[in-house]
């Protein structure tokens, strides 16, 4: 194994360290550490050192869409974006629903090696809602799974969605809830509110997601399970939330990086790249979600990465396919909208990025702190950059990233899986 000298680089924003990473773990962290004879060093003057960023809600889309991205190019962006660790969503073809398409998801992630690939199971049988899956064998499979998901559909049936809470407490699982009241939003193509009214498109309530998160609250309290809410994308949500973790619930919640900076006055160009589920909000949402991550009433930033082929993007409205890319510029946004709005520091974006996902997640080696002993998984940011997204530039298959063509600061210059770089010079290493 080789090892690494990251020279004067800051931890989670502070004064300047050497970190040596020593056959994939963290041998020395401060100033003053002597350089090991033969090691590799990197001049990190300047940028931001933090643990290496776990995403609890990715879609990789293969197997069974791999013209919209494959686990190879996915976890590409992954790593590009100083991701070391992403959760693979469910809604694949065939669905990850057992333990033998779990378990080869998670040997595709391995066998692309730019970042750890860990299956999310299914809730229900072909995510049609009506028979749960076998979580116990997906448990016990090689791929370890511990979080289940429906995402892209809501596990609406009340009953279902108890016995699944019930289900997941024998081996300490989580259900993520994609919070959608279906019979609220038939046919809705964006937020219901001023927009939605004068462009004439169905609107889609904030209650219809906040009915849902109230109820699944109330049922994990029940039960004493354990209950991750996804894209949180409402005040009202918000309000729920807070609610819930006063009464000392097992409740956790993430939100997107785009319903922390994109607001629904976007869908007036009428261009697809906007629509996403659940829908951009109002800017009193936007300052809501802001606010709540800064408070840690939502506990992360996941980035519901969901890249779309040319066609089912590039068409009308009504009919275009919901979602956006987001692996490549998480950070980017998340300082735009969190840190240079003064509202959270770099060691709260490690927190929110790196060690709550993974404890969310169950994934023990990744959100760990840097410092001797632990994992070397890290990532090293230049706050100061500047530039213009361009998604022709992504590792991405897909080109849907609604930040296209805005200037954003921040880049990712180098990640570190277990000691071995992914990304280096801010390219695949
Ligand atoms: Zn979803």
């Amino acid at each position: 194994m080789s090892t690494w000298v990251i020279s004067g680089a800051r931890p989670l924003g502070g004064g300047p360290a050497d970190i040596i990473l020593t056959d994939g773990t963290i041998s020395a962290a401060g100033s003053g550490a002597a350089a090991p004879r033969g090691a590799q060093v990197l001049d990190a003057t300047g940028l931001i050192a933090l643990p290496g960023l776990v995403d609890l809600h990715t879609h990789l889309r293969e197997p069974g869409r791999e013209d919209a991205e494959t686990i190879e190019t996915g976890t590409l962006a992954a790593a590009l974006g100083g991701f070391t660790a992403v959760h693979a969503m469910a809604n694949t073809d065939p669905v990850a629903d057992t333990a033998g398409v779990t378990e080869q998801i998670w040997r595709l992630g391995r066998q692309a090696g730019h970042c750890d690939v860990q299956p999310v199971g299914a809730v229900t049988v072909g995510l049609a809602g009506s028979r749960l899956a076998e979580f116990g064998a997906m448990a016990d499979s090689a791929a370890r799974v511990r979080v289940f998901s429906d995402d892209g559909r809501c596990v609406s049936d009340a009953v279902l969605m108890r016995r699944a809470l019930e289900y997941v407490k024998a081996f300490d699982g989580v259900i993520a809830q994609h919070a959608q009241e279906p019979r609220l939003t038939e046919g809705a193509q964006m937020n219901e509110g001023v927009a939605s009214g004068r462009l004439g498109l169905a609107g889609w309530p904030a209650v219809a997601e906040e009915a849902i998160i109230a109820r699944d609250c109330l049922l994990a309290a029940h039960v004493g399970s354990a209950l991750h809410i996804c894209h949180v994308s409402t005040a009202g949500s918000v309000e729920i939330i807070r609610w819930a973790k006063s009464k000392g619930w097992r409740v956790t919640a993430e939100v997107t990086p785009h319903h922390l900076l994109l607001t629904d006055d976007l869908v007036a160009s009428y261009d697809p790249v906007y629509k996403v589920n659940p829908p951009l909000r109002t800017a009193t949402d936007v300052a809501a979600l802001r606010a709540a991550l800064a408070d840690g009433t939502i506990d992360c930033v996941a980035t519901d990465h969901a890249p779309h082929p040319v066609e089912d993007k590039e068409t009308e409205w009504a009919v275009a396919a919901h979602g956006m890319t987001g692996l490549e510029t998480a950070l980017r946004v998340v300082q735009e909208a969190m840190v240079d709005t003064g509202l959270l520091g770099w060691a709260g974006v490690a927190d929110r990025m790196s060690a709550r996902p993974a404890v969310i997640g169950r994934l023990t080696g990744h959100g760990r702190p840097l410092a001797p002993g632990e994992p070397a998984n890290l990532v090293l940011y230049d706050p100061a950059a500047r530039s213009a997204v361009d998604p022709a530039t992504h590792a991405s298959r897909s080109r849907n990233s609604p930040f296209a063509g805005m200037t954003l600061p921040g880049q990712v210059i180098a990640t570190f899986l277990r000691g071995r770089p992914t990304v280096l010079d801010g390219k695949p290493a």
